[in-house]
C-alpha cells in the first residue's frame, strides 16, 4: 500500500545540500503546486549502480500511457489533442482564453486524464466550447487523434463532449451504494460488463481453480480488462503480445538491460522474474516476483514497477501501473536502526505498569529511501511511503518492505517553508525560528520512534483478544504509539544514542504536536463536518487532554491576539510527564480491552469541533491561499558515451513541468490512441 498522506507538521530531514540554491518550488496552478526533489548520493555511485538506476528509469516512464487509458478510454485522446494545440497552435497565445486551456492541459497531464487525480470527480476547461473547437480548427499543423477515416469535424463533434458535457464520464470511480458501480465509473478496467456480471465471473473463476488444484491465491483479475463481446465475458490480459503490449514491449527493454547490470545474482532473478511477468501475464509468475523482491534487502538500489495498486478500480481488484525507482538513504536508515536495537531498553523504561510490558520487544526497522525516479501512478502525485506487496498471504509467510521516502517529504517541507503557515499560526516570534531551524529533524525523529517502537510496544493481558476496542480501537492505537514517540522525545537515552544533541528538537516537536491537534488540522476539516480519521482523532485526544491535564499548572496556555487564537506550551517537562500519563492510562485500555474507557475518552476529547474556532482558523487558512496538492517533477539521467559506451551517467533536475510532460509525450509515449 501507498501511504499518501503528508502530515502538515513534518518538516524533513536536514542534509549537507543547500536548499536555498535550489528551488524546491516549480509552479502553481488550479489546487496544485509542481516540486522538484534532489537525488543526493547519486552522484557518489558507481558506474555500474549509475546505469542501473538509469536503465530503471527509463522503464519507469516508458508505461506512462498505459496509466492514461486505464484512467479512461478518451484520455489518450485527449491528450493528444491538447499537445497537438500546445505544439502548433499559431493563433493568439497570450489572451486569458489560451491561459486557462493550459491550466485545463496541465490539470490533465496532472491526473493522467481528466478526472481529479484526488477526488476522481471530472474536471472542466474555463474556456467555451466555442472557443475550443476553434482551437482545434485553426490548428492546421501537426496532428490531431482522429480515428481512421475520421474528419476534423466529425472528430470535434466526438471529441468536444468528452470534455465538457456533464453528462459523460462525472466520475472515474464511484463509490455509491445502490448503484452499479461499474457503470457509473469511467475507468477503462471494464468493457460492457455490469458489477454483478464482473463478481460472477471472478467467483466462477476462482472455484474453477480450486477444483482443478491450481494457485487460488493469486490475485484474481489484477493485471486484465474485463470485457463483454457477443454476450461472452473475457479477459483481455496486459501483456507482451496482449493489451498494452506496445508500451510493455519498451518496459521489458529497459528492465533487461537493467538485469545485465544488476548489484547481484539476487536483484538479477528479480528483474528477470519480473520480465517474465510481463512477457506471460501469468499472475503466479508476479507472486514469485514478489517472493523474489521481498526478500532483496541487499541491494542499495530498489524498485517498483508493475500493476500494483487497486484504489483506481471500484471494485478492488484491477490495478494501476506504477513504478517508483530508489536507493538506501545510509543515514536516516542507521538512525532507525539505532532506535530498533534499543526497543527492549525503552519498553523496559515506559511509564506503563509493568504487567501491560513485553517481557521480549522487537522493533521494527524500518527503511528510508531516497527516490530517483517516479512513473505511472506515483507521478506527479507522489506517495512518501510504501509497503509492498499488497498480497496477504507474501505477506505473511515472506513479509513485506515498509519504506518512508525522504528526499520527498524533505522536498515538500522546504517547498512548504515561507508559505506562511507557521507565522500564521504559531504563537510567538521564537516559536516560529525554532521550528525553522530544527521541525524537520524533530518530525523525522517522531516518525521514526512511532513507527519502529510505538506500535510494537506494550503486551494484551491473557484473555483480551485485541478486537475490544472496536470502532475506537485505530484512533487509541495512534495515540498509544504518538505517545510512545513524544514521552520518548524529551529523554536523555536520545541524546545518549546520538539521536540529536539539542533540546530545541524536543521543543519543537511538542510545540508543533499541539498546535496541530488543537488548531491548525482543522484546516481538512470542511466546516460544520466533526473529526472522523483515526490519526487526527488521535492528534486531538492527545492535545485536548493534555491541555486539560495541565490547566491548573498553566502548562499549555490558550491565548488570542488581534482576534487570533493561540495555543502555547509553557512547560515542556511537565507535558512530558503528561504525555506518560496518558500513555499509561491508553496502555491500560488497550491491555485490559476496556472498551467504555476508550470510548469515553474518543468522545470526549477527539471527535468534536469547537463551531467559532473552527470558521475562524478557516478564514485564517484561506487567505494563505496554500494548493491543497502537490506533485514532482522528476530529475533526468543523461548518459554520457564515448563510441556508444556509456562511461557515466549525469543528473539533470529540469524546472520546466510542461517542458517535461511534453518530453515525455513524444519520446515515451508507445501506446495507439485507442486500445
Ligand atoms: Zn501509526
Amino acid at each position: 500500500m501507498m501511504t499518501l498522506s503528508i502530515m502538515s507538521c513534518s518538516n524533513g530531514p536536514v542534509k549537507e545540500t543547500q536548499p536555498e540554491e535550489f528551488n524546491f518550488l516549480a509552479e502553481r496552478f488550479a489546487d496544485l503546486k509542481i516540486m522538484r526533489y534532489q537525488v543526493p548520493g547519486f552522484e557518489e555511485f558507481s558506474l555500474q549502480q549509475k546505469e542501473l538506476v538509469y536503465y530503471l528509469s527509463q522503464a519507469a516512464v516508458a508505461g506512462r500511457d498505459i496509466l492514461f487509458d486505464q484512467n479512461y478510454k478518451y484520455n489518450l485522446a485527449i491528450r493528444r489533442t491538447l499537445e497537438n494545440i500546445i505544439e502548433n497552435y499559431k493563433g493568439d497565445r497570450d489572451s486569458d482564453d489560451f491561459q486557462e486551456f493550459m491550466i485545463y492541459s496541465k490539470r490533465v497531464w496532472f491526473s493522467n486524464g481528466i478526472h481529479h487525480h484526488y477526488s476522481k470527480d471530472k474536471f472542466y476547461p474555463e474556456v467555451s466550447r466555442g472557443y475550443f473547437e476553434t482551437l482545434i480548427r485553426q490548428t492546421k499543423e501537426g496532428r490531431f487523434p482522429m480515428r481512421e477515416g475520421q474528419e476534423k469535424e466529425e472528430f470535434i463533434a466526438e471529441i468536444i463532449p468528452v470534455i465538457f458535457d456533464e453528462n459523460i464520464a462525472p466520475k472515474a470511480v464511484s463509490q455509491e451504494s445502490g448503484k452499479d458501480l461499474l457503470l457509473n465509473s469511467a475507468c477503462n478496467f471494464y468493457d460492457g460488463v455490469t458489477q454483478i456480471e464482473a463478481e460472477e465471473f471472478y467467483k466462477n473463476l476462482k472455484s474453477y481453480a480450486a477444483k482443478n488444484g491450481s494457485d487460488t491465491l493469486v490475485s484474481f483479475g489484477l493485471n486484465s480488462k474485463l470485457m463483454k463481446r457477443n454476450g461472452i465475458i473475457s479477459e483481455e490480459v496486459y501483456k507482451l503480445g496482449g493489451l498494452y503490449s506496445q508500451a510493455i514491449e519498451q518496459i521489458i527493454y529497459w528492465l533487461k538491460k537493467a538485469a545485465t547490470v544488476a548489484e547481484n545474482s539476487h536483484q538479477q532473478k528479480v528483474i528477470e522474474s519480473l520480465v517474465k511477468y510481463y512477457e506471460t501475464g501469468d499472475l503466479t509468475v508476479w507472486d514469485e516476483y514478489n517472493v523474489l523482491w521481498v526478500k532483496d534487502m541487499d541491494s542499495h538500489i530498489d524498485f517498483v514497477n508493475g500493476f500494483i495498486e487497486t484504489y483506481g478500480d471500484p471494485m478492488g481488484m484491477k490495478a494501476t501501473w506504477e513504478s517508483v525507482v530508489n536507493f538506501k538513504d545510509v543515514v536516516a536508515t542507521k538512525r532507525a536502526v539505532i532506535i530498533s536495537e534499543n526497543a527492549q531498553w525503552f519498553e523496559d523504561n515506559s511509564p506503563v505498569e509493568p504487567r501491560f510490558k513485553k517481557s521480549e520487544v522487537k522493533g521494527v526497522s524500518a527503511k528510508v529511501i531516497t527516490a530517483a525516479q517516479l512513473g505511472g501512478d506515483c507521478y506527479p502525485s507522489t506517495p512518501i511511503g510504501i509497503n509492498l506487496p499488497n498480497a496477504d498471504w507474501i505477506r505473511k509467510e515472506h513479509g513485506s518492505k515498509s519504506v518512508t521516502i525522504e528526499n520527498i517529504t524533505y522536498a515538500y517541507d522546504q517547498a512548504s517553508l515561507g508559505n506562511g503557515m507557521i507565522e500564521e499560526f504559531a504563537g510567538s516570534t521564537e516559536e516560529i525560528d525554532l521550528a525553522k531551524k530544527y521541525g524537520s529533524q524533530a518530525s523525522n525523529l517522531h516518525t521514526d520512534l512511532h513507527e519502529c517502537l510505538g506500535h510494537g510496544s506494550g503486551q494484551l493481558l491473557p484473555g483480551t483478544r485485541g478486537d475490544e476496542l472496536k470502532n475506537y480501537g485505530s484512533p487509541l492505537e495512534e495515540a498509544r504509539a504518538d505517545l510512545f514517540a513524544l514521552f520518548y522525545m524529551a529523554d536523555p537515552k536520545l541524546v545518549e544514542l546520538g539521536l540529536f544533541d539539542n533540546e530545541g528538537i524536543y521543543k519543537v516537536e511538542y510545540n508543533s504536536y499541539i498546535r496541530n491537534g488543537l488548531i491548525t488540522q482543522l484546516t481538512r476539516i470542511e466546516p460544520g463536518k466533526s473529526i472522523e480519521q483515526a490519526h487526527m482523532r488521535s492528534r486531538q485526544l492527545i492535545a485536548a487532554w493534555s491541555y486539560e491535564m495541565g490547566k491548573d499548572a498553566n502548562v499549555i496556555e490558550k491565548f488570542i491576539k488581534d482576534e487570533k487564537t493561540y495555543v502555547k506550551v509553557n512547560d515542556h517537562k511537565a507535558l512530558q510527564m503528561i504525555f506518560g500519563k496518558m500513555l499509561a492510562e491508553i496502555q491500560r485500555i488497550k491491555s485490559e480491552g476496556d472498551y467504555e474507557a476508550g470510548r469515553d475518552l474518543i468522545e470526549k476529547y477527539a471527535v468534536q469541533v469547537d463551531q467559532a474556532l473552527h470558521s475562524e482558523v478557516l478564514t485564517r487558512f484561506k487567505k494563505l491561499n496554500l494548493a491543497p496538492y502537490g506533485g514532482f517533477l522528476n530529475p533526468v539521467f543523461v548518459p554520457v558515451t564515448v563510441k556508444g559506451k556509456i562511461v557515466d551517467v549525469k543528473i539533470e533536475y529540469p524546472d520546466d513541468y510542461t517542458g517535461q510532460m511534453l518530453g515525455y509525450s513524444k519520446n515515451f509515449s508507445f501506446l495507439p490512441t485507442y486500445n
